[in-house]
């Protein structure tokens, strides 16, 4: 316990200068008796002048202490209670709200200059206001860290956040979220990582994952790693998994070129678990998305859907002033097929369909499920030959495969319009399903399994091949 001074007024500098007075006072009155002690005849000194004198001297004496404590001590004591007030400033104001709070850098701190209590309290004080930044940081971080994970549903974006923020508020330079999906490591997305869809295969992602903890990895100097993993030399790699009520969902990793400091892993163990929650919710919403576009009985997009690209294939197509091409595909006679081998049977057929369809198609071309035993087929820069070459294939596929069931072979046909634009011109993407509908229909019409082109019903082709006899430059 340290010991006080018994405090006599509401201020302590007043105490002192009490204290003071009465140290002159008792001084004054000590002087004298002590005088004679050292052998000054009493006579000189049991005066009322010298008496007065001397209680004068202590007085000025105490008074002058006083001084001095005002001029030495209370500026040191001022401009901690200063800083103080700036700091509650500070956090009134919610400065929380800014990346930078506005009583960062030096000026909040004191100097300090001595080597007692006061430089003692002054170090005590800036370490606070070290505290209180770093609160800070990490408050504001979190902020961010919250908004970014719950306002981002789509995985990727989510990722692509995630990874951001990482780098951003850590030591970390280069990162990269991956997740499982049957077994195996997926990359979603990566920043700095040089061969980041290699990395999925390593086993210590796996083992990260599977022992439910942080791996860090701390690379020797001498261990020459350049340009595989990052751009620049690591010096910490660290694999962190994230979890989901226990269960497994991805691992993030992060590399840094310097040792990951405390505050770094402290930021990273706060991600990860708001991660877990983000990563689940996305990872969910994902596997919804994918299943409300998706037909149940072949697996390729729904009508629905479908209808949802062909729009935004079109406008796309307008603006780079590329061809389009529009296929209807519907198997002949189904209704037989049904009747004959029972509806089992005729599923089996539509599958064999899709699949032999999808065989056909190139990156970037769209198969969807129209109807029953209707596929619709989007083919983005297809010119009209195009068109027919891709329908043709896809006739004589169907011609061709054969459906065992049981002991039986069942064969079917199929018949296909199609249009292309801009060789047929149109306003909407509806008028392509339109005109390629027409286009079926006359196939069916005219005999089945068969490829009919609307340009042909329509004439079109005939005037492109006059023009072409008449100008033999124009491409076919
Ligand atoms: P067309 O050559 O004129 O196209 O004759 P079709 O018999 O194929 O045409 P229609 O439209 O008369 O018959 C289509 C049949 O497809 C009727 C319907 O019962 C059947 N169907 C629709 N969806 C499915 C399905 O998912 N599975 C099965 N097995 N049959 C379906
Ligand atoms: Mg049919
Ligand atoms: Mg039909």
């Amino acid at each position: 316990m340290q010991m006080h001074m018994p405090r006599i007024t509401r201020k302590i500098f007043t105490d002192q200068l009490i204290w003071m007075m009465t140290l002159g006072v008792l001084l004054g009155v000590i002087f004298p008796p002590f005088m004679i002690v050292l052998g000054v005849p009493a006579e000189y000194v049991l005066t009322p002048l010298f008496f007065g004198a001397s209680l004068m001297a202590g007085l000025l004496m105490g008074v002058m202490n006083f001084g001095l404590v005002h001029f030495v001590v209370r500026p040191h004591l001022k401009e901690l209670a200063e800083r103080m007030a700036m700091i509650k400033t500070s956090v009134n104001h919610k400065t929380y709200q800014e990346s930078e709070a506005h009583c960062m850098g030096n000026s909040c701190f004191i100097e300090a200059v001595s080597d007692d209590e006061f430089g003692d309290s002054a170090r005590a004080f800036n370490e606070m206001v070290k505290a209180l930044q770093n609160a800070h940081e990490v408050e504001y971080v979190y902020t961010n860290f919250s908004k970014a994970l719950s306002s981002n549903l789509e995985l990727e974006a989510l990722s692509n956040e995630a990874i951001r923020l990482l780098i951003e508020h850590t030591v970390c330079s280069a990162g990269g979220l991956y997740i499982e999906h049957e077994g195996e490591m997926k990359l979603i997305y990566a920043q700095g990582i040089v061969n980041a869809k290699q990395l999925a295969q390593h086993d210590y992602l796996l083992k990260a994952m599977d022992g439910h903890r942080i791996e860090r990895i701390t690379l020797p100097e001498n261990i020459q790693v350049d340009g595989l993993l990052t751009k620049f030399r690591p010096q910490e790699v660290v694999i962190v998994p994230v979890l989901f009520k226990q269960r497994n969902l991805g691992v993030f990793v992060l590399a840094s070129p310097v040792h990951i400091n405390e505050q770094s892993l402290n930021m990273i163990q706060m991600f990860r678990q708001g991660m877990g929650l983000a990563l689940n919710n996305a990872i969910a919403h994902e596997s919804l998305q994918r299943l409300a576009a998706l037909d149940g009985l072949t697996n390729v997009y729904n009508r629905r859907f479908g209808l949802k690209r062909l729009k935004e294939e079109f406008k796309r197509i307008q603006r780079n002033e590329a061809p389009l091409g529009v296929l209807m595909i519907d198997i002949d006679h189904f209704k037989n097929i049904n009747d004959t081998y029972g509806h089992l049977v005729g599923d089996k057929a539509i599958v064999n369909v899709s699949k032999s369809i999808l065989h056909t198609l190139r990156e970037g071309d769209v198969l969807a499920r129209y109807g029953g035993e209707e596929f619709l087929v989007i083919l983005p820069g297809a010119s009209e030959h195009n068109c027919w070459n891709a329908a043709e294939r896809i006739r004589r596929l169907a011609e061709d495969s054969i459906l065992r069931v049981q002991d039986k072979e069942v064969r079917f046909t199929v018949s296909i319009g199609y249009v292309s634009y801009p060789q047929t011109e149109v306003e909407d993407e509806m008028a392509l399903l339109h005109y390629a509908d027409q286009a079926l229909y006359n196939a069916k019409e005219t005999g089945r399994n068969k490829v009919i082109s609307f340009a042909d019903l329509s004439g079109e082709t005939e005037k492109l091949s006059k023009q072409q006899a008449e100008q033999p430059g124009l491409p076919s």
